[in-house]
């Protein structure tokens, strides 16, 4: 480890407020936020900062006026490179839970998922404000909306990193520290609904012109699972194989009716280096052989989750950050697979700049049982703070 990292260390973790962090906390989960209403969520982090004496907040709408985001830049006045923190305030939509806290563990709707991470980045802002130890460059805060599927898709996020709200390399606080995520699948979900013209009738009345739709879905079965074999010989070490997945398929309402609908469910998941545009044609393609095969109609519903995310190991910030890592927990931390996409996926396919996920330790995310330890808080506010000061050095 540098020595000048330790140091560093040392001088930034009094300026680390735990009472301020675990409020900052509290307050963004007390504020129902649920994804595509989350202005109460992000007009409480404007408060937050504006309460704690910054006056440039501005709120970006990113294509989602009814919930503009927040964006705040701390400039050192020299020159040098932005160090972007990116939360979503955002939360799946469950019942709400009010904020609690309990010894370490603050808990409510988002603490884990991802309030509790986003309350760190800020407290690692205030604190590189208050120790005036960011010496060049800047660092660039964002928070949005529109993040968990399937009510959003990045779009906000795509939107703002268009409109130049991105930095030079982005930390992303999503519950996750076991390792720093290096590679990860593209997700995209699919519906495909297959019909035939007439009415649902008895069996025996079955118009002998017209096709069945389950056999159309049972065609459309076993072509999907050559197209699975065919996909698990597109194999990266650490984040497993290409995949199309059936997790629904429904038709009929009694035995003898000849039903007049089929769906089916699923998801498609891609590596890096493969664009999305070509891996739904491919999907469509498949589909509309079945379709003529078969006489039926068939509708596609497609929606890309996220693209495939790979981190350049060879980018200073991932340098950085594990120093950093190493500095402020007394031991290094390895490389891993992403299992889940995150806005990472966003900033690396759109920006092409080196987003690190990591996270305080927590749990719950997408039930009603969410926690964050506000220790690890603590933990990951102080590793925030000296990364930024690190990277952002000419
Ligand atoms: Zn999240």
């Amino acid at each position: 480890m540098p020595a000048n990292l330790a140091d560093l260390t040392a001088r930034l973790k009094p300026f680390i407020n735990r009472e301020r962090l675990v409020q900052t906390a509290t307050r963004l989960v007390s504020q129902k936020s649920r994804t595509g209403e989350a202005k109460p969520a992000l007009d409480e982090l404007e408060k937050i900062l504006r309460e704690d004496g910054f006056a440039n907040v501005e709120r970006p709408a990113g294509g989602h006026p009814v919930a503009p985001a927040v964006a705040l830049r701390l400039e050192s006045g020299r020159a040098g490179k932005t160090m972007q923190f990116n939360g979503h305030l955002d939360t799946v939509h469950l019942p709400f839970v009010p904020p609690s806290v309990d010894g370490d563990l603050i808990r409510g709707s988002g603490a884990c998922d991802m309030k509790g991470g986003t309350a760190a980045a800020v407290e690692a802002f205030q604190a590189l404000r208050d120790s005036g130890l960011l010496t060049a460059g800047s660092v660039l805060l964002t928070a949005h909306d529109l993040h968990e599927a399937p009510w959003g898709f990045g779009e906000q996020l795509d939107q703002l990193i268009r409109d130049g709200y991105v930095g030079n390399a982005v930390l992303i606080p999503e519950p996750l520290s076991s390792h720093i995520p290096v590679v990860g699948r593209g997700n995209a979900t699919w519906k495909a609904t297959i019909r035939r013209p007439g009415p649902p009738v008895h069996e025996v009345h079955r118009p002998l012109d017209e096709p069945s739709v389950i056999d159309a879905g049972a065609e459309l079965v076993a072509r999907l699972r050559q197209m699975s074999q065919h996909l698990a010989t597109r194999i990266d070490p650490q984040a497993g194989s290409e995949a199309v997945f059936i997790g629904q398929i429904h038709s009929g309402e009694i035995y003898n009716q000849f039903p007049q609908t089929c769906w089916l469910q699923g998801t498609r998941r891609w590596l890096p280096g493969v664009k999305p545009a070509e891996v739904e044609q491919e999907f469509r393609g498949l589909v509309s052989q079945v379709e003529k095969r078969t006489r039926t109609t068939i509708d596609i519903e497609y929606q890309v989750i996220r693209d495939a995310f790979r981190l350049d190991t060879s980018d200073p910030f991932v340098d950085v950050f594990r120093e950093a890592y190493t500095a402020t927990s007394g031991h290094p931390i390895d490389f891993g697979p992403k299992a889940f996409v995150d806005d990472g996926c966003s900033f690396c396919s759109l920006a092409q700049v080196a987003a690190i996920t990591h996270g305080p330790k927590s749990g719950g995310a997408h039930t009603v049982e969410e926690w964050v330890s506000s220790d690890d808080l603590v933990r990951v506010a102080l590793l925030y703070a000296v990364t930024a000061v690190a990277f952002c050095q000419p």
